[in-house]
C-alpha cells in the first residue's frame, strides 16, 4: 500500500510547551521529522543552527522570501519567521511524515495552500496546544528565562489572540501534566497515520 506523508502543523502559545512536548514524542516517534524553520530572530543559549533554527540576517530572509522559497512565513514578536519549502514537499511525497511548530498566522497560510497544491490537502492536519490556565503559561514564559521584558510582554500579549484561534485546528491538546498531553499527542499523531486519505491509488 502506497501512502502520501503527513504535514502536520503545531501551534500553541509561546512557552505552552511546544517544543518540549515535540521532543518527547519523537522519542517514540522517531521517525517523525522536524521542520526547521527560519528565523531572523538571535539563538538562545543551547540553540543549534540548521537544528532548532536556521538563524538568518534580515537580507537572507529578505532573499529567501524573493525567491518564493517559503510555504508560508510571518513576522512574529517583531521578528521574521518561515518555513522553506524544500523542508517539506520532497519528504510529503516521499511519504515521510513532517512537523511545523508555526504561529496561526502560518497555519492559516497553509489552510489556503490546501485550497491550490492537492499534496499539501491531502498531508495537512492541524493541532493547537493550549496551556492549562493564563498564569501557568506565564510561569512557564518566566522560568524558561529566554526573553527580555519586552519580548515577554509580546508573547504573554500574543497567547490570547493565538488561543482565540483553536477553530482553525482539527485537534486540541492541553498541555497541563506532561505525560499526559504527550500520550495524547502521540495518540493523535497515530490515528493520523491511519487515515484513508493518505493512501495513494487502490489498496491492492
Ligand atoms: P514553546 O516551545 O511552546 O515555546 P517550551 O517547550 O520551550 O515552549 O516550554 C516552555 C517551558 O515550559 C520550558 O521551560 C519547559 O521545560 C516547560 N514545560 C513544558 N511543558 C511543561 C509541562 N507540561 N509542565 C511543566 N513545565 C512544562
Ligand atoms: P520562538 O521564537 O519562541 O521559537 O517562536 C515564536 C513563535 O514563532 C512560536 O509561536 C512559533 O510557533 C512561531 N514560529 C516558529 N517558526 C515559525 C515559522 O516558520 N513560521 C511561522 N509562521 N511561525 C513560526
Amino acid at each position: 500500500m502506497k501512502k502520501h506523508g503527513n504535514l502536520i502543523v503545531i501551534s500553541g502559545p509561546s512557552g505552552v510547551g511546544k517544543s518540549t512536548l515535540i521532543k518527547r514524542v519523537r522519542e517514540n516517534l522517531t521517525d517523525l521529522q522536524f521542520s526547521v524553520s527560519c528565523t531572523t530572530r538571535s539563538p538562545r543559549q543551547g540553540e543549534i543552527d540548521g537544528k532548532d533554527y536556521f538563524f538568518l540576517s534580515d537580507s537572507e530572509f529578505a532573499a529567501h522570501l524573493a525567491a518564493g522559497d517559503f510555504l508560508e512565513h510571518a513576522q512574529v514578536f517583531k521578528h521574521s519567521y518561515g518555513t522553506l519549502r524544500s523542508e517539506v514537499s520532497s519528504r510529503i511525497s516521499r511519504g515521510e511524515e513532517v512537523v511545523l511548530d508555526i504561529d496561526v498566522q502560518g497555519a492559516k497560510q497553509i489552510r489556503q495552500a490546501m485550497e491550490n497544491d492537492p499534496l499539501i490537502a491531502a498531508a495537512a492536519q492541524f493541532i493547537i496546544i493550549a496551556p492549562p490556565d493564563l498564569e501557568t503559561l506565564k510561569n512557564r514564559l518566566c522560568n524558561r528565562n529566554s526573553e527580555t521584558p519586552e519580548q515577554l510582554q509580546l508573547r504573554l500579549d500574543g497567547a490570547v489572540n493565538e488561543l482565540k484561534n483553536f477553530r482553525v485546528y482539527d485537534y486540541l491538546i492541553v498541555n497541563g501534566d506532561l505525560d499526559t498531553a504527550a500520550a495524547e499527542l502521540t495518540g493523535v499523531l497515530k490515528s493520523i497515520r491511519l487515515r484513508t486519505r493518505n493512501i495513494v491509488g487502490e489498496l491492492f
